[in-house]
C-alpha cells in the first residue's frame, strides 16, 4: 500500500472521467499544472491507497509511486498478527492486555501477578529478567532464573510470555522462554542486535527509541524482518519531551498514524510514557481511541516496594480495574 502517487493523464480530454473516477474510490486529489493540466497527486483519505485500483482506470499513462523504503514491512500492513493461539492483534478484533512487573523480583510476586493478569482478562505476562537502568548502582534484574519463572507463571494461567533482550549474548536464551522478543527503547537502533533477534524467526516487540522519528522506527522493524523476524509489533512509550510532570510525551499521533493510517500494530505504554499510575487509565482511553490494538502495564502486588518504577505500577486490583475498562474481562 502506498499513500502517495503522481496520475499522468495521457489525453487531457480524459481528465474529467479520470477525476469523477478517483474520487469515487475515496482519494484526497491535488491537480497539478495550469490550464493544460494532466497529472494528479492522490493520497488516500485514510492514509492509504490501492494503486492497483487506479492503474485500471481508462486514460490513465502512468501511476508514479513513492520508493517504499520498507519493502518488508509494507507488505504487513493490514494484516492481523497472532501471537499466540488466543491472542491476536489486529484492527478488528478486541484491544489486548499485557501486564507484568517491571522487574522480575521473585517467583511468589510474579504469582501473584500471574493470578492478576488472569483475572483482569491479560493475555501476556510481561516482565524483565534483564533490565536496562540508567544508573549502574540500579537493580539489573535475576537473570536467566527469571525467565524460567515467567514461563512457568505464564503456563500456570495460559499467558504469552513478553520480555527484554538487552544483550546479543541473551538472545538464545531469552528465544527460548518468551513467546514474543522485547527489543527495548534503548536499544531500537542496536543493528547488530537486531540482526540475531531476527533471526530467531519469532514475533517481535520494537519499542520506540525515546528520540527516534516514525521512518527510523520502521527502518527497525525492516532490519528485524529482514533478517527473519516473523512479525513486528510497535510499541509507543512515550518520547524525551520538556515538561517534568511526566516521564515522557506520549505520542498519539504516532499510534494513529501507524495504526490508522498505515495499518500496522501496535501497543501503547502508558506506564513508560507517564512514569505515573494515575495516568494510567486515561492514556489507556486515548490510546485505544487512536488505534492502538493493545496496551502493555507494569504492575506490583506492592508498587511502593518495587526494586524498579514502582511510581507507575498499578496495583493488583487497579489492574482488573483497567482490564474492565478495555473490556476484557469477558473475552
Ligand atoms: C520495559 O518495558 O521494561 C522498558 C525498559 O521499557 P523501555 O525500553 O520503553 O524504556
Ligand atoms: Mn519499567
Amino acid at each position: 500500500m502506498q499513500r502517495l502517487a503522481t496520475i499522468c493523464v495521457g489525453n487531457p480530454e480524459d481528465v474529467p472521467k479520470v477525476r469523477s473516477r478517483l474520487i469515487e474510490l475515496g482519494l484526497w486529489l491535488n491537480e497539478l499544472g495550469g490550464s493544460s493540466m494532466s497529472a494528479f497527486e492522490v493520497s488516500g483519505v485514510s492514509g492509504r491507497i490501492n494503486v492497483q485500483d487506479i492503474r485500471e482506470i481508462p486514460g490513465i499513462s502512468e501511476v508514479l509511486t513513492q520508493r517504499d523504503i520498507t519493502p518488508l514491512l509494507s507488505k504487513l500492513s493490514g494484516k492481523p498478527v497472532r501471537l499466540m493461539e488466543s491472542c491476536t492483534l489486529g484492527s478488528d478484533l478486541p484491544p489486548v492486555l499485557f501486564a507484568g512487573p517491571c522487574s522480575v523480583e521473585s517467583e511468589g510476586m510474579l504469582d501473584e501477578i500471574g493470578a492478576a493478569v488472569a483475572t483482569a482478562g491479560g493475555k501476556f505476562l510481561r516482565g524483565g529478567a534483564y533490565k536496562p537502568r540508567t544508573s549502574p548502582y540500579s537493580f539489573h534484574g535475576v537473570g536467566e532464573k527469571g525467565l524460567h519463572w515467567l514461563r512457568a507463571v505464564a503456563e500456570k494461567y495460559k499467558l504469552g510470555v513478553v520480555t527484554e533482550v538487552l544483550s546479543e549474548d541473551d538472545v538464545a536464551v531469552v528465544g527460548a522462554y518468551a513467546d514474543l522478543i522485547q527489543v527495548g527503547s534503548r536499544n531500537m537502533q542496536n543493528f547488530a542486535l537486531l540482526k540475531k533477534v531476527g533471526a530467531l524467526g519469532k514475533s517481535v516487540l520494537l519499542k520506540r527509541g525515546m528520540a527516534s522519528n516514525l521512518e527510523e522506527w520502521k527502518l527497525g522493524a525492516e532490519h528485524l524482518l529482514f533478517d527473519g523476524a516473523k512479525d513486528v509489533v510497535f510499541c509507543e512509550r512515550g518520547i524525551r519531551g520538556f515538561t517534568e510532570t511526566t516521564r515522557n510525551l506520549l505520542d498519539l499521533q504516532a499510534v494513529a498514524d501507524l495504526s490508522l493510517a498505515q495499518g500496522f500494530p501496535v501497543m501503547v505504554d502508558p506506564s513508560h510514557a507517564s512514569g505515573r499510575r494515575d495516568l494510567i487509565l486515561p492514556m489507556t482511553m486515548a490510546s485505544l481511541a487512536s488505534g492502538a490494538h493493545a496496551i502493555m502495564v507494569e504492575v506490583h502486588p506492592c508498587p511502593a516496594k518495587a526494586k524498579s518504577d514502582g511510581p507507575q505500577a498499578l496495583g493488583l486490583s487497579e489492574l482488573v480495574e483497567l482490564g474492565a475498562a478495555m473490556g476484557c474481562l469477558s473475552s
